[in-house]
């Protein structure tokens, strides 16, 4: 049975920890105890908890102090925390509330109730998680191109200005490549849109297998390419260029429209260091009139030049 979440147990009282251990377990959750406050905060830092089940009378650290703490580390601030307070005292529950408890159960525990209201408290973990991935799947998308799966223009500008910043204050140089691929409008015409489309899926894999693991590859729009290569002077991106534009040139594009041979033109610009401060669209413009007289000169080359 895969487990239902990790919950921590701290009471003082070995009898009330194995009691609420033997229920949580036989539901299916993952149990570990505490003693004491401290020994709590100690396995809640280093562990991945579900649900938190905090006594209020412990020696040293009481339930109250360790909540406060629990609420106070960002790594622990989420988790929900169950209170496990005396039958009568109704003061332990209104100020284990307002510090953010999530519930409490009367000590002692009576089996359902305990179930009852570590489901509902795992509820909000699993729930939270939820979130967070969809969250993160949607902030990964937001930066990423549905056809080749390579970061998108948007991220592309985002992370070229974040270099900029970087490369002026630890000096070091910059370049970028804008990689166009020739005639490819007739691609489209002769092998039709979908085989154009499988060339650019293939181009986008030629080109990221032989880029450095340092440099950010992505798809600027349509069939143009940009290469980010921090820490790259001249003769460095005048190498990565010939590398790409070799790459591409030597092996044929396998599509339902037969194979195809394309080739890539490729204009360059660095950014010197220490050299004059450029902004993104002036690097990017001579990128641009450098891969227009690539195009000019007759395709399937590289021209790359400082900025
Ligand atoms: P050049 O060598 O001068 O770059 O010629 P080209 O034909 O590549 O240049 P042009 O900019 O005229 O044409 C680009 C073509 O790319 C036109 C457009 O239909 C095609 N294209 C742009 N995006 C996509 C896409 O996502 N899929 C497909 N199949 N084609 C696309
Ligand atoms: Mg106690
Ligand atoms: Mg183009
Ligand atoms: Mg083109």
């Amino acid at each position: 049975m895969a487990s239902r979440g990790r919950v921590l147990v701290a009471d003082d009282s070995a009898v009330t920890r194995a009691l609420v251990r033997a229920e949580l377990e036989a539901a299916g959750y993952d149990v570990v105890e505490a003693v004491d406050g401290e020994h709590a905060l100690e396995l809640a830092a280093d562990g991945e908890l579900t649900v938190v089940l905090l006594d209020v009378e412990m020696p040293g650290l009481d339930g109250f102090a360790t909540l406060t703490r629990l609420k106070a580390e960002p790594a622990t601030a989420d988790i929900p925390v169950v209170f496990l307070t005396g039958r009568d005292d109704t003061s332990d529950v209104v100020e284990a509330l307002r510090l953010g408890a999530q519930d409490y159960v009367r000590k002692p525990p009576q089996p359902a109730e305990l179930l009852a209201r570590v489901s509902a408290a795992a509820q909000v973990t699993h729930l939270r998680d939820q979130l967070q991935r969809r969250t993160d799947e949607l902030a990964r998308q937001s930066r990423t191109d549905h056809l080749t799966a390579l970061y998108n223009r948007r991220h592309l500008e985002e992370h070229f200005d974040a270099l900029l910043s970087s490369s002026r204050r630890h000096r070091y140089p910059l370049g970028v490549l804008l990689i166009d691929v020739d005639h490819f409008k007739k691609v489209n015409d002769t092998a039709g849109h979908a085989a154009g489309d499988q060339v650019l899926v293939q181009l986008s894999q030629c080109l990221s297998g032989v880029r450095r693991t340092e440099d950010v590859l992505g798809r600027w729009g349509g069939e143009e390419f940009v290469l980010l290569c921090p820490f790259t002077d001249l003769a460095g991106l005048e190498i990565v260029a010939e590398r790409l534009r070799a790459a591409v040139e030597a092996q044929p594009r396998l599509t339902s429209g037969g194979a195809l041979h394309v080739t890539v033109s490729i204009g360059g610009a660095v950014l010197t260091e220490p050299g004059p401060q450029r902004a993104r669209d002036t690097i990017l413009r001579r990128a641009d009139s450098n891969l227009y007289a690539a195009k000019s000169a007759g395709r399937n080359r590289w021209v790359v030049t400082p900025v």
